[in-house]
């Protein structure tokens, strides 16, 4: 009842279309209970008359079915236009709310959903929506008027055949019921499938270099297979659960045409039936199984449209954890004094990452996080822009818990270059103004040339209009670090984390890079993750992180005079590389 309601909301801001809808399908219905009333009519008064008589009203019978049927199609032609587009637009709407939801949702519900499902719940779940959202008022209440409106004129006609047609209509209308249950879940079965496939082929294709390089396609043809025969059997089994439900209808249908011939010639030959109001009766049977009918197959389409809507709430019921509190401040232009007090923090189903971590770093001052991978380095660096809540302790910006600042505010005032960069498709300007979308070209030129990257651009044909392609694979992973960077200098946060931003590179690019990250960390209060330690010698502390935790800290000279492992890895490095 809740799913419902909760779908009833999405009419609300189409009330008029909807009140006119339902007023055309009024005038519609009417008219098709009217047409056999009239005919009884003019069987019975006017066509009993002379023959010139006749001649007469029939014109004026037929200018009144004319008008009649214009107002039929009329109130028709708006309720299939109009009542689709509105259908359409509550789709849509129900589309643009899951997207926006989908980006509020935590980094820990991307880490435990596979984007091609979520895809598929964008897409295709939806699909079905406006036919339900349209024709189901519809085809109710066109049904319900029908219904009712051809049953009370057929009791007029003879109610003891009327009664033996209610219970063969009841007696289908239970066979539905229990037929409809099986056939919402084998829809909501069909959703799981093909949600399948899409994440397959989602995954395949966002690796298709991977693929392709190692020669796997055929592994991946056979995942594939296995996801599309699941779909397959799971379309096959709906189809099969259809097939005896119409098949089911269609003879309960039989059995009641065959009862009323039979009782209507059991009335005629007892004298209390004339064989004209059979005719009629027939005719009222047509009206009265036919919106029967309809509902019928819309059941289909309404199980079809409410599973779903249900996979659609399943998400827009998820509520992200990570929010604003209620009198959330706005972090505006602050200096950086960093601090991470006492901080413990484990992932949904990890052990303890970091176990009552504290670290301050000064305003503008770099403080390099080092050591082994796996060590939560990088998991430090998530906390600050809260992509995951500590679970214990705080980490303050200027004295605030970051819990108090707004997301918003808070993202904004820091900027991060992680070793994969990730392009939008589009032109090499969007990718950069992405860090700042009311710069100027001027700006953007700026922020290029302080990453090292425009007399690159420059030489390409197409400039700052350059297609990136997906991903950027059409750039180099300097390339695409350098514009990562361009990025940053353009948003111009205060705070800074550059983690292992370097690392994919060779030597020398890594030298060019390197001397952009050094301008950008000018006046940036920046976290600094390398595992190349000749690029943070120059750090105001050095913090070797294992997975037990802090193990040393200090300045490279101080670290190196200790002797302990900061000095050992140091020397390993320039033994081995350098
Ligand atoms: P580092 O950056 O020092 O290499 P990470 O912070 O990436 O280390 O990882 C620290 C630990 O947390 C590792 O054991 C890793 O497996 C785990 N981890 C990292 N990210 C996640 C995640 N999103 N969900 C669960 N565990 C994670
Ligand atoms: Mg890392």
């Amino acid at each position: 009842m809740s799913t419902l309601k909760k779908f009833i909301k999405y009419y609300k801001p189409y009330k008029n279309l909807f009140f006119i809808d339902m007023f055309c399908a009024l005038i519609v219905s009417a008219i098709d209970l009217a047409f056999p009333q009239i005919l009884n009519f003019l069987t019975k008064g006017v066509f009993t008359g002379s023959s010139s008589e006749i001649m007469k009203s029939l014109w004026i019978v037929g200018a009144g079915l004319l008008v009649m049927y214009l107002l039929r199609y009329a109130g028709q032609y708006f309720i299939t236009s109009w009542g689709h587009i509105m259908g359409s637009r509550m789709e849509s709407d129900m589309r643009q709310d899951l997207f926006d939801h989908y980006q509020t949702l935590d980094f820990s519900y991307y880490d435990r959903n596979n984007t091609g499902e979520m895809m598929s719940k964008l897409i295709s779940d939806l699909f079905d929506i406006s036919e339900l959202a349209h024709h189901g008022p519809e085809n109710i209440f066109i049904s319900s008027i029908k219904i009712i409106g051809s049953f009370i004129l057929l009791t007029m006609i003879n109610s003891q055949m009327t009664l033996i047609l209610l219970a063969v209509t009841v007696a289908m209308f239970i066979f539905c019921l229990r037929k409809n249950i099986k056939m919402k879940s084998v829809f909501m079965d069909n959703r799981k499938k093909i949600a399948l496939v899409n994440s397959s082929v989602q995954d395949t294709l966002s690796g298709i270099r991977v693929v392709k390089s190692f020669a796997n396609e055929e592994i991946e043809h056979n995942k594939f297979k296995l996801c599309n025969l699941k779909f397959l059997a799971s379309k096959n089994s709906s189809y099969l659960i259809m097939g005896s439900f119409h098949a089911g209808t269609s003879i309960f249908q039989g059995l009641l045409y065959a009862a009323v011939l039979i009782s209507g010639g059991y009335f005629i030959a007892k004298g209390s039936l004339k064989p004209t109001d059979l005719a009629i009766y027939a005719l009222y049977i047509g009206i009265f199984l036919n919106p029967i009918e309809v509902l019928i197959n819309f059941t289909e389409a309404f199980q079809k449209g409410m599973s779903g809507f249900k996979r659609f709430l399943e998400i827009i019921e998820t509520e992200p954890e990570i929010t604003d509190r209620e009198n959330g401040k706005q972090l505006i232009n602050p200096c950086g004094k960093i601090s991470y007090n006492n901080v413990s923090f484990h992932y949904d189903d990890t052990s303890e990452v970091l176990d009552n971590v504290s670290i301050t770093i000064d305003a503008g001052k770099t403080v390099a996080f080092v050591g082994p991978s796996g060590g939560g380095k990088t998991t430090l660096c998530s906390l600050l822009p809260r992509f995951y809540e500590v679970t214990d302790g705080e980490i303050t910006i200027d004295g605030i818990d970051i819990r108090d600042i707004t997301l918003k505010s808070l993202r904004k005032s820091i900027g991060i270059v992680q070793q994969d960069v990730y392009m939008f498709s589009g032109s090499i300007r969007e990718n950069i103004a992405y860090g700042n979308p009311d710069a100027g070209k001027d700006e953007i030129i700026e922020a290029a040339k302080n990453a090292n990257i425009h007399d690159f651009i420059m030489s390409l044909d197409n400039g700052y209009d350059t297609y990136v392609g997906e991903r950027g694979t059409r750039l180099s992973g300097g390339q695409k670090q350098r514009i990562a960077i361009a990025r940053v200098f353009l948003k111009n946060p205060p705070i800074l984390i550059l983690d292992e931003a370097t690392s994919a590179l060779d030597n020398e690019s890594e030298r060019h890079i390197q001397e952009s990250l050094e301008r950008l960390s000018k006046n940036r209060t920046t976290i600094v993750i390398a595992h190349r330690l000749s690029t943070i010698r120059n750090a105001d502390e050095i913090i070797v992180i294992s997975e037990n935790g802090i193990q040393e800290r200090g300045t490279h000279k101080t670290l190196l005079t200790k002797n302990g492992l900061y000095a050992k890895y140091y020397n390993m490095q320039f033994e081995g590389l350098d």
